[in-house]
């Protein structure tokens, strides 16, 4: 179907008539729908992906809107996902869409993933994504690393067997607060807009290439700066003492779900506690977040601050009390945000 839509690209050599009718029959789950994950959504349906489904756990807000294509000023304080479908309604084709508005945990993310050739990764977050990964290892599904912070950004392709999987790279994730996000760094639209490109020609190709042949795709990890005009790249090879792909260990997999935040009942707070993070260098992370959040102290072992009017007190464990909410969901997303989980 769709010949004429769809001709520029099946004139395209690499993928041809047989690759655009693989692509009609492939699926992927976007996690998340945000910046990455909204570019994501639009580059595969506008591609013809056969099924694409979206799981965002956040409502739409004001600044959102300079990057998160998927969203326009009549969505804010509706759920992403709801928006998210509206938008790329709009751009038809032959693409079944589906959208959860659920948090991606150990318990939602087996049966989010069942039925999908492939994951790409449109999180805020490293928890979920060492998630994404150990899921995927132990699966033997591909799934696709994106992330950007200010100018820049990274992407790795994950082919489990064949290539390097996210720990192979970077084994343990750095402590809550040690590395820069969105929320504390910034980040700019067009490093958003290349990252989720490279992201999808990898999500094309993996898809429009059949099983058999898929040891013989490019896997590297890219690190590309728009804002410097640099790109780098190295060739992703299985670290064979990896704790995920070799050791075939899944602590992320296996760590009880929900067990990450809890509401604290009739206080209007709740408990957000990272899994398996290294401790935090508090210090560090109060003079990262100097100027970018209200009543910043660090006492008594303890960091406080407030943040889009919740109150944080974040203890030398990583573990934070997020006072004046009480949806976990919010916490989670605010904690992911400021503290970088
Ligand atoms: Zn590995």
């Amino acid at each position: 179907m769709s010949a004429r839509r769809f001709d520029r690209q099946v004139r395209f050599a690499g993928l041809g008539s047989a690759g655009q009718a693989r692509l009609e029959a492939g699926s992927a789950l976007i996690v998340g729908c945000g910046a990455l994950g909204g570019a994501l959504a639009q580059s595969l349906v506008r591609s013809g992906v056969g099924r694409v489904r979206v799981v965002d756990r956040d409502i739409v807000e004001e600044s959102n809107l300079p990057r998160q294509v998927l969203f326009e000023p009549a969505h804010l304080g509706r759920p992403k996902v709801e928006a998210a479908l509206e938008t790329l309604a709009r751009i038809g084709g032959p693409t079944r869409v589906e959208g959860r508005a659920l948090h991606v945990d150990t318990d939602t993310l087996p049966e989010l993933a069942r039925d999908v050739e492939l994951v790409l990764d449109g999180t805020d977050n490293l928890s979920t994504r060492y998630l994404i990964n150990d899921y995927a290892v132990e699966r033997g599904i591909p799934w696709v690393y994106g992330g950007v912070v200010g100018g820049a950004g990274l992407v790795l392709p994950v082919l489990p067997g064949v290539g390097a999987c996210l720990r192979c790279i970077f084994p343990e994730p750095a402590p809550p607060g040690a590395l820069p996000t969105c929320d504390t760094a910034g980040v700019l639209q067009p490093a958003v807009a290349a990252i989720a490109a490279l992201q999808a020609a990898c999500a094309l190709r993996l898809l429009a290439t059949p099983r058999e042949e898929r040891a013989k795709l490019p896997l590297r990890l890219v690190e590309l700066d728009v804002w410097n005009l640099e790109s780098h790249s190295l060739s992703a090879a299985r670290d064979p003492e990896c704790p995920c792909c070799g050791k075939r260990e899944f602590p992320w997999l296996d760590a009880p779900a929900g067990a990450g935040a809890v509401s604290l009942c009739g206080r209007n707070t709740v408990q957000v506690r990272p899994q398996l993070a290294a401790r935090p260098d508090l210090a560090e992370i109060a003079r990262r977040l100097d100027g970018l959040v209200e009543e910043l102290a660090l006492h008594g072992g303890l960091l406080v601050f407030r943040s889009e009017g919740v109150r944080f007190t974040v203890f030398p464990d990583g573990r934070a009390l997020l006072e004046g909410t009480s949806e976990i969901d919010r916490a989670r997303a605010l904690y992911d945000r400021v503290l970088g989980s």
